[in-house]
């Protein structure tokens, strides 16, 4: 047997099948998780590769790391999406944490991976910092009254449940409950085949935020090229330098993927890429 993906029609890629563990329709999407021999545990949401077991340090260290690594001393950090429990694992490893709050839409999601992707979360879901929301992003951020120093929201694309998480609505409450030098990062598309994703996140941001920026990263199984990664603040935001960084790396165990170097690197974009950051 094989697995399709169906994001884009003109294009895609297909994994063996070894054997399908779980598949269901749970309220909000089709969930699939299978066993691949190359790439170990593989999930994907409404026909869309979410995460394997194989590549998806590199997609969670960069989604944490960079920006935990700029803020000074993230203490209170909000989770949007992230069911299979990868940006938790990587989040709670930083000794400035106080608080994780965590709002996903879709229980079985996480319950799921808990089973079959035990070392996503590593016991993470079980941490006394967390506070767990099963709801809407959306509606969570259009009620709170929480202020956050990082937002990451790990979602699926703008369509289906995350689409709302792409919209304007979502970012004005993303920047109202962001602290003064707070950071919001999000799962931005991958610009060669979703390039539109950037237009719109950056023009959108622009009545939010004064740092408006993106990252990239090269995910294996998320096609089409390197990933970007949204990075937004209210205040004018430096990177700090590659000694800052390194002197950070240092206190986060395991990392695999994440390095100084990538980091400073990860913002060097390339010029289709600058050109589509327009207002
Ligand atoms: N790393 C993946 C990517 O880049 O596409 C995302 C993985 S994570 C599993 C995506 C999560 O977003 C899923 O658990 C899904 O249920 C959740 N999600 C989608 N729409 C949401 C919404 N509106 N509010 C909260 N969670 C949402």
């Amino acid at each position: 047997m094989r697995f399709q993906e169906t994001l884009y029609s003109e294009w895609g890629q297909n994994f063996e099948q070894d054997q399908i563990l779980f598949e269901a329709e749970t309220g909000h999407q089709h969930l699939i998780i299978f066993d691949n021999p190359r790439l170990g545990r593989v999930m994907a949401l409404d026909g869309v590769i979410q995460t394997t077991e194989a590549d998806e340090f590199v997609y969670h260290e960069m989604m944490v790391h960079v920006p935990m690594n700029t803020h000074l001393n993230a203490k209170h950090i909000l989770i949007i999406g992230g069911g299979d429990g990868g940006i938790l694992r990587e989040v709670l490893k930083h000794k400035s944490v106080e608080s994780v709050t965590q709002v996903e839409i879709d229980r079985a999601v996480i319950d799921m991976c808990i089973e079959y992707f035990p070392n996503h979360s590593k016991g993470a879901f079980d941490d006394p910092r967390l506070n767990l929301v099963i709801s809407d992003g959306a509606a969570f951020i259009a009620n709170n009254e929480k202020s956050f120093d990082v937002i990451i929201t790990d979602s699926t694309d703008p369509i289906g449940p995350g689409e709302v998480l792409f919209e304007s609505g979502f970012y004005q409450g993303c920047a109202d409950a962001l602290a003064e030098y707070g950071i919001l990062v999000t799962q931005n598309g991958v610009p060669f085949m979703q390039g539109n994703e950037v237009t719109s996140t950056y023009r959108r941001w622009r009545p939010f935020f004064r740092t408006r920026s993106f990252y990239l990263t090269p995910v294996p199984t998320y096609v089409g090229g390197a990933m970007a990664m949204g990075f937004a603040s209210k205040s004018e935001i430096t990177q700090p330098s590659r000694t800052q960084l390194e002197r950070r790396a240092k206190e986060i165990c395991e990392i695999r993927y994440y390095s100084p170097e990538v980091h400073l690197g990860a913002f060097g974009l390339p010029t289709f890429v600058q050109n589509l950051m327009v207002d």
